[in-house]
């Protein structure tokens, strides 16, 4: 691959360009939240080609919903036509039988131009409308744009009277479906009252997560909604119930937030350590595991790695560097990661297969090409890793026992990389 040079204002340097696309655009986080709502009937303030792309994704990944948006191009831009046009696709979406959600998600041109929240309405029917500004070459990340859009919704939504709900939690991250039950299964037993588990498909449970008692970021990068959490206050449980040590962590921090009884929270998190400890012994990884991705859960991935024997020397993600994520990025470093890269580039990546030469990478389509020309087995993080269980330590299994069958593929790879070389 050609070496892609840096310009900055001292010169020339030989770090990687970030300034092309390293993903999709990232407002496609949020438009997936949005859409996925049921009642839900977003409004997109963008330019023709914007709207094209996403929606073409929004489709493919997120759900089947048409989606409203005013005719932005250069002739409207110039004669300032950006609220008008929004006003009118908001008064359109507000005629929809049983839509009682407009999420207006405002992009680049439309932040750009200059979109005034309060000249829009706060409502159109019965419909709520939630401006939900994403300007995508701000915010870097799709999993950033998720926590932006969560975050305006549980800003106008969340419900702040009436009595808190006494040892109830409300658990953001968008994950496996059969994760919340177990989830929410082991809450129960150590005493929760109450699960609610954000963004689904409920609007309602955007107005009762105001009520809970506390919030629990499965994933790293919602900082901005544990910030309107904070501000109706929530009291927040940091770390996750992933691998080993981070479930027994995470048992305790919610038992001891929540005012659980000390004992009943101690024999549960005792059990799941042991359950998690006997998977390991019954099959221990071994080898060196690359892992990088965009989803913003890479260094979780990597530690239940690392833990149950995998060497993992370099871990990148697309999310920015945050108090959220270090410590797991404490923990990998001192457990013999050497590199840890925040806004990484494909570049990165594929130099880091150079430099570790691993017997297995999980990364984004372009990177697993890259690895599979080399004869390494390889494989897209976000479809086969980040779309199995894997929280508490039933997820640890089924993840550990996915990627032991890989690193068993490795003959495979180079008889593939040979038979095509010829
Ligand atoms: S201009 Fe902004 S919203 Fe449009 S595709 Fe590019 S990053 Fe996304």
């Amino acid at each position: 691959m050609a070496e892609i040079i840096e310009l900055n204002q001292s010169g020339a340097t030989k770090s990687p360009c970030k300034l092309h696309p390293q993903s999709m655009c990232p407002a496609f986080g949020s438009l997936r939240i949005l859409t996925r709502l049921e009642g839900s009937h977003p409004v997109m303030a963008t330019d023709t080609g914007c709207l094209y792309g996403l929606t073409f994704v929004t489709h493919f990944y997120g759900a089947s919903k048409s989606i409203l948006a005013p005719q932005l191009g250069t002739a409207e831009l110039m004669s300032g036509q950006v609220v008008e046009g929004t006003r009118a696709a908001i008064e359109v979406a507000g005629k929809e039988p049983g839509v009682k959600l407009i999420p207006v998600v405002s992009l680049c041109v439309a932040e750009t131009a200059g979109m005034p929240e309060e000249l829009l309405p706060k409502k159109s029917g019965d419909a709520d409308v939630v401006l939900v500004r994403v300007p995508a070459y701000a915010i870097h990340s799709h999993p950033e744009a998720k926590d932006i859009a969560v975050a305006a919704l549980l800003n106008r939504l969340a419900e702040r009277e009436g009595p808190v709900v006494d040892k109830s939690v409300v658990l953001l991250g968008e994950v496996f479906p059969a994760d919340p039950l177990l989830i929410d299964a082991l809450l129960r037993r150590m005493g929760v009252s109450e699960t609610i588990f954000l963004p689904g498909r409920s609007i309602e449970d955007f107005r009762r997560a105001g009520r809970a008692a506390a919030m629990a970021p499965l994933h790293p990068f919602y900082k901005e909604s544990m910030n309107i959490a904070r501000s109706i206050g929530m009291s927040i449980a940091g770390g996750a119930p992933v691998g080993i040590s981070g479930t027994y962590a995470w048992i305790k921090s919610i038992g001891s937030i929540l005012g659980l009884d000390e004992a009943l929270v101690q024999q549960v998190a005792d059990e799941e350590r042991a359950k998690a400890t006997a998977i390991v012994a019954a099959q221990p990884l071994s080898g060196t595991v690359m892992v990088t991705g965009y989803e913003g859960t890479e260094l979780a991935y990597a530690r239940m790695l690392v833990e149950a024997g995998a060497h993992v020397p370099y871990v990148s993600t697309s999310i920015g560097q945050d108090p959220l994520v270090l410590p797991d990025e404490m923990w990998l470093k001192a457990h013999g990661t050497k590199e840890v890269i925040y806004r990484k580039a494909l570049e990165e990546d594929v130099a880091a297969i150079d430099r570790y030469t691993p017997d297995l990478v999980f990364g984004t389509t372009p990177l697993a090409s890259v690895a599979k020309e080399r004869g390494i087995p390889a494989m897209y993080f976000t479809n086969q890793l980040a779309s199995r269980p894997f929280f508490l330590s039933s997820g640890m299994a089924a993840t550990i026992e996915f990627v032991a069958e890989v690193l068993t593929k490795g003959d495979r790879y180079r008889f593939m990389q040979e038979f095509f070389a010829d």
